[in-house]
């Protein structure tokens, strides 16, 4: 059941709770950062309440991102002097993965868009993820198709370990409000029409009043949109159709 609708301090109080209940009870742990608004948020959280020694901050530096994205990495150590911890896809399977089907093969198939991620998304991801205690996302309620019902802490039987979801009560425009009102850097694709971003050749800007979905596997037909990093009481979750008001 949805909460009510929290205010933004009241918001910020709860989640540095939660960081902190994760910090002291759930270590090692790991914040998955995609480097987008949501998880520049969490960044900064983490980072202001000196939690990093007991959350490591890691990405999927898949190997396909954008400039701008890959960018943020610079500009979080910059502003925080914190080094992210990029997770790289192996080389050998990229390398086998290009010469059998060419570098952008994903577009062939959903078959070849789901072994793409595989390598340089799933397989990153399970070694990021061994040997912790949790994990934490930066997924809200608003975003979640499947689970309208999206908790804050919850069970990844998948991967054996407790899953924090510390933003599932924020609306997108909490996040923005925090991100503006506290100076937080963020990555420049968002004023571009880049409500959603993923690897480069798989995201699109897209038009306002789109999904904010919209842009990403933008081929496929909505029921295939999932890369299959977060799964759920055996099922993927998707992301539903949201419509972008900020960023
Ligand atoms: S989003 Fe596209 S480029 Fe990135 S891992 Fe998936 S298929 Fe490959």
């Amino acid at each position: 059941m949805s909460s009510p609708a929290l205010s933004l301090p009241d918001l910020i109080a709860a989640t540095t709770a939660t960081l902190e209940k994760i910090a002291a009870d759930y270590t090692p742990a790991v914040f998955a950062s995609s480097l987008a608004a949501e998880d520049m948020v969490l960044t900064d959280l983490i980072l202001r309440n000196q939690l990093q020694d007991r959350i490591d901050i890691f990405t999927l530096e898949t190997g396909r991102l954008h400039a701008e994205t890959l960018g943020m990495l610079d500009r979080i150590r910059q502003t925080y002097d914190y080094d992210v911890t990029a997770y790289r896809p192996q080389p050998e399977a990229v390398a086998a993965y290009v010469e059998q089907n060419g570098l952008n093969a994903f577009y062939d198939s959903i078959e070849m868009r789901k072994e793409c991620c595989r390598i340089r998304k799933i397989e990153p991801l399970n070694r990021a993820l061994t040997g912790n205690r949790a994990w934490i996302t930066g997924q809200r309620r608003a975003q979640s198709q499947t689970r309208a019902e999206l908790h804050v802490q919850e069970r990844d039987a998948a991967h054996e370990m407790e899953k924090f979801n510390p933003l599932a009560d924020w609306s997108e425009e909490n996040v923005w409000q925090y991100i503006r009102s506290n100076n937080v850097p963020y990555n420049p694709l968002h004023d571009k029409g880049y409500p959603s971003i993923g690897c480069e050749p798989c995201t699109r800007a897209i038009e306002p009043g789109e999904d904010v979905r919209a842009g990403r596997w933008w081929w496929e037909n909505p029921e295939s949109k999932e890369c299959g990093l977060h799964v759920v009481d055996g099922k993927l979750i998707r992301i539903k159709s949201v419509t972008q008001s900020n960023a």
